[in-house]
């Protein structure tokens, strides 16, 4: 029997749910006062929360669930014993339409698994695109996943209208993509990524020289948001040494916006080559953590792999504190003398409190209080930093380690 609109949609946004690479973060500012219909704020799409703390957008869904493959990971491949249904470019062009009006949602997240051939696929993903943009005018977000395989041409079509486009890399090994996902081809996966870099550096703003000054180049618009990837974690046996040297990589090859790490969760119908466990949460946590140490903080990768000796985040603190905790020769250090590097590096103070306090030392010498009034990470940051009212106490990292500890909660009863 035919499904209707209701059930497709909860069909292929149930099965989305897995894709953890949602975020609009980056997207450019645009809105709809010179016709059309839709925006996009600074700080991107709405986001809602899973109980389980994914951030997911409000239309976020698959074109199907049916697929050719039989990535042993993904709820959807072909030996998968779930209900199938299939969209339409029209319904989901009409569903996107609808719920943006309704002002549920403001942007569209779409995804799709493979029928027929990558070309096929790939086609109708842009044609969805194509159409809210050049039909319906649309200027909400959009998000499409690029099919690995598909031709470059189509590739860059999607470049054309989405915000953002990503490819999933799923495993952070050639080897267990293998294992896991035979189909599929590590070579098309690294192709599809440059192909969308190519493209989205073609379309940077070139500094020109013209007439003897420099002018900014009038460049095609490609997937203005970037591109992002996606990494499994849990499925197969990778440390967290490995996980984050994978993403350094990607990061330098691809010039992505963000790798996107997800939990492994055997829910649906497993395959039976994967744990029978759930990844922990926490694990996809610290991995952020260490990812925006490795961008933002300045760290480089060897240092973030020497405070895990076995290979693993420790899940008890976050990574900063256990490479301070490693590396105490390096604290305390003076928040009124320390460059910007040594700064970020003590536990506690972000980016922009560090900034906030270069700032503000250049008019007098930061006390206690004004560190407190900067940053709200003042108790972590207590142990590794000297003003000329605090100076710490020498204490060994275990004692450090147990004094950082979160205290001890009660879960709660319902
Ligand atoms: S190709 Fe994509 S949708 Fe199909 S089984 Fe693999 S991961 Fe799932």
């Amino acid at each position: 029997m035919a499904l209707n609109i209701l059930e497709k949609l909860e069909i292929l946004a149930d099965a989305a749910k897995y894709d953890a690479s949602c975020a609009s973060s980056g997207g450019a500012k645009r809105n709809a006062r010179g016709g059309g219909i839709g925006s996009v704020t600074g700080a991107g799409i709405c986001h809602s929360y899973t109980p389980d703390g994914r951030c997911v957008s409000l239309l976020k869904i698959l074109l199907t669930n049916f697929c050719i493959y039989d990535c042993a990971y993904c709820v959807s491949r072909r030996s998968s014993n779930v209900k199938r249904a299939r969209f339409t470019v029209d319904e989901v062009v009409t569903l996107t339409l609808d719920l943006y009006r309704r002002n549920c949602i403001e942007g569209l997240f779409l995804s799709s698994g493979i029928v027929r051939s990558e070309d096929d696929t790939m086609e109708d993903l842009v044609r969805v695109a194509k159409t809210l943009r050049e039909v319906h005018g649309f200027r909400g977000y959009i998000h499409l996943k690029t099919i690995p395989g598909a031709s470059e041409a189509l590739l860059r079509d999607a470049g054309i209208y989405a915000d953002r486009l990503s490819m999933n890399i799923e495993l952070p090994s050639d080897r267990s993509l293998q294992t896991f996902a035979p189909e599929k081809s590590v070579v098309s996966i690294k192709r599809g990524l440059a192909v969308t870099r190519s493209g989205i550096e073609a379309a940077a703003p070139q500094k020109r020289a013209a007439s003897g000054e420099i002018r900014k180049a009038k460049a095609p618009k490609f997937a203005p948001a970037g591109q992002s990837t996606q990494m499994i974690v849990g499925a197969d046996g990778a440390d967290d040494a490995t996980i984050l040297g994978a993403s350094a990589n990607l990061y330098a090859s691809y010039a992505l916006k963000r790798v996107y790490y997800s939990a492994f969760s055997p829910t649906g119908h497993p395959s039976a080559a994967l744990p029978h466990q759930a990844a922990p949460l926490l694990r996809e946590h610290r991995l952020y953590q260490s990812d925006w140490l490795l961008r933002f903080y300045g760290f480089a990768l060897d240092e973030v792999q020497s405070a895990m000796p076995d290979g693993m985040l420790d899940l008890s603190m976050d990574p900063k504190l256990a490479w301070a905790l490693a590396n105490r020769a390096r604290f305390p250090v003076d928040v009124n003398t320390a460059d910007r590097e040594s700064l970020l590096r003590v536990p506690g103070f972000g980016t922009r409190a560090v900034d906030k306090m270069i700032a503000s030392r250049r008019s007098g010498a930061l006390r206690l209080d004004d560190i407190k009034r900067l940053s709200n990470g003042l108790t972590r940051a207590r142990p590794f930093i000297v003003t000329p009212d605090w100076r710490p106490a020498m204490l060994d990292a275990a004692r450090l380690k147990e004094r950082m500890a979160p205290a001890p909660k009660q879960l709660a009863l319902f």
